[in-house]
């Protein structure tokens, strides 16, 4: 018998996203419930704080991610995501 562990996580789960930046690795850590629809005013900065790399397109990502997500938690979703082995 082969049993596997899997995490399943339900669109209530998701509640916190981080967005490392691509050139420099700063990282932005935000609650998805703080992300303004695509149009509104974002608490998504345009440009990461540290380097100042153009995250417009993260930026409407996170957006449309977010707006996908409310819409998706109207039905019974989940995700399954494999379990990391336990270390030792
Ligand atoms: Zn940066």
């Amino acid at each position: 018998m082969r049993v596997s562990k899997v995490l399943i996580l339900e669109i209530s789960d998701l509640n916190t996203i981080s967005i490392e930046c691509a050139s420099c690795g700063a990282r932005v850590l935000m609650s998805l419930k703080d992300v303004a629809p695509p149009g509104k005013r974002s608490e998504i900065p345009g440009k990461c704080p540290s380097c100042d790399d153009n995250w417009q397109e993260i930026r409407i990502g996170v957006q449309k991610l977010r707006d996908t997500l409310t819409w998706l938690g109207k039905y019974q979703v989940a995700f399954h995501v494999p379990k990391p082995a336990a270390k030792g």
